[in-house]
């Protein structure tokens, strides 16, 4: 990752198909389109490839995410239990929905700690929103057991680990709905895009109606559609939806060359007592866009996260992060929004200013994280494992 390492022939030869009809939008002139409809063949391709029934293209992964909660209904008074350590879309998603984020610990997974979930629910919870982060997955066999117990909502925020799996069934595939990202720096990228996937015939219907003012898509034309419930405009276009159909054939191809690349990257640690890895729920599934290491306290990971910049490795270091890590989420923690929340969900919000998670932050503290280019040569893996065993080194 990111797939943008391997853009190509490939996503310019799909992208000119589109420019030479001159049809840029995904729905309707159906002459004018000489039969070039890559939204639909994107959607096509994923529920193929995933085995699972309906997928809906968004303009974003925030939006595929925000389309799901209103397809689930999930909307003001509904508690989503989702983790502290995630990308901010997550509670962005939940928040557009007017719906109640409720922060919860993660485990050495990285993800949502079962037993943290179990704990949060009260008679408003509506969903679970495990977010699979950095390509690995939650443990959703135990929180589809929760979901059962408590009839509630799983909604998979699987935007960090497209070509993931959890024993045998895609991320994304297993929960009520499950959604993608096609951003920039994802696996699969087309600029800007994103995806909901479910097996729920309604789910499908409303998120595609939902993504598009409502539209019923029934109609001869668009003129002609009527507009069962409201909605807003997430609709792809046409040329992300080309540059993401190129990259979507290469899925197997990047999952191949980060999984190669992260059994090298973690052979060479083997030997150094003080490493020890992610936990991770099923390996055959992870999709390895990132190794995750930690260390026996935070003074020692911080320096080895510092030593690794410094030698050029990319790198995160969570704790000190702005954007994955409630920790300096001021802007949530202090619920500076640009309009008034509702009133009941700003008196909800108060209780995160002062907040704190020390179970996550034991965690997150000692984890350092190397993003798996997928355009290195093998001499490249060789000269970044040596650096990353070096910049531990030095920090123990
Ligand atoms: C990238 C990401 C999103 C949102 O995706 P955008 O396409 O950037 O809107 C949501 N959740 C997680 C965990 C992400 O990493």
């Amino acid at each position: 990752m990111p797939g943008f390492e391997r853009f190509g022939e490939e996503e310019r030869k799909e992208v000119n198909e589109v420019l030479e009809t001159g049809i840029l939008m995904r729905y309707g002139f159906d002459g004018a389109r000489k039969g070039i409809w890559k939204a639909k063949e994107l959607e096509a391709a994923i529920s193929d490839k995933l085995n699972v029934k309906y997928v809906q293209l968004t303009s974003s992964g925030t939006a595929a995410l925000t389309t799901a909660m209103a397809a689930l209904g999930i909307g003001a008074g509904d508690e989503v239990i989702m983790p502290c350590f995630t990308f901010v879309a997550s509670f962005e998603a939940v928040l557009s929905a007017g719906a109640t984020p409720v922060l919860v610990d993660i485990d050495e997974s990285l993800t949502l700690d079962p037993a943290a979930v179990k704990a949060a629910i009260t008679p408003h919870t509506k969903a679970i929103m495990p977010v699979h982060m950095c390509g690995a997955m939650a443990d959703l066999d135990a929180l589809q057991d929760i979901c059962r117990e408590n009839d509630l909502i799983l909604l998979e925020d699987a935007c960090q680990a497209i070509g993931g799996s959890y024993k045998g069934k895609y991320l994304g595939t297993i929960g009520d709905a499950g959604t993608f990202s096609f951003d920039f720096v994802k696996t699969v990228t087309c600029a800007e895009g994103g995806a909901v996937l479910t097996n729920n015939e309604s789910v499908f219907i409303k998120s595609d109606g939902f993504s598009d003012h409502g539209h019923d898509h029934l109609g001869a034309d668009r003129g002609a559609d009527l507009h069962p419930f409201l909605g807003y405009n997430f609709r792809i276009s046409e040329l992300h939806a080309a540059v993401g159909l190129a990259q979507w054939r290469k899925l197997d191809t990047f999952l191949e060359i980060q999984r190669n690349t992260k059994k090298k990257l973690k052979a060479s640690l083997q030997d150094i007592p003080q490493v020890s890895f992610r936990k991770i729920h099923d390996e055959a599934g992870d999709s390895a866009t990132f190794l995750e290491i930690f260390l026996p306290d935070q003074t020692t990971a911080a320096k080895a996260a510092a030593a690794m910049k410094a030698s050029g490795l990319p790198s995160f270091y969570y704790f000190d992060n702005n954007w994955h890590y409630f920790r300096k989420w001021d802007h949530f923690k202090n619920g500076i929004a640009l309009s008034p929340f509702a009133p009941a969900l700003r008196d909800y919000l108060r209780q995160y200013e002062d907040k704190t998670f020390p179970v996550s932050d034991a965690i997150i503290n000692r984890c350092i994280c190397m993003l798996i280019n997928l355009n290195w040569s093998e001499e490249d893996i060789a000269d970044k494992a040596y650096k990353l065993k070096a910049a531990i080194q030095s920090a123990i």
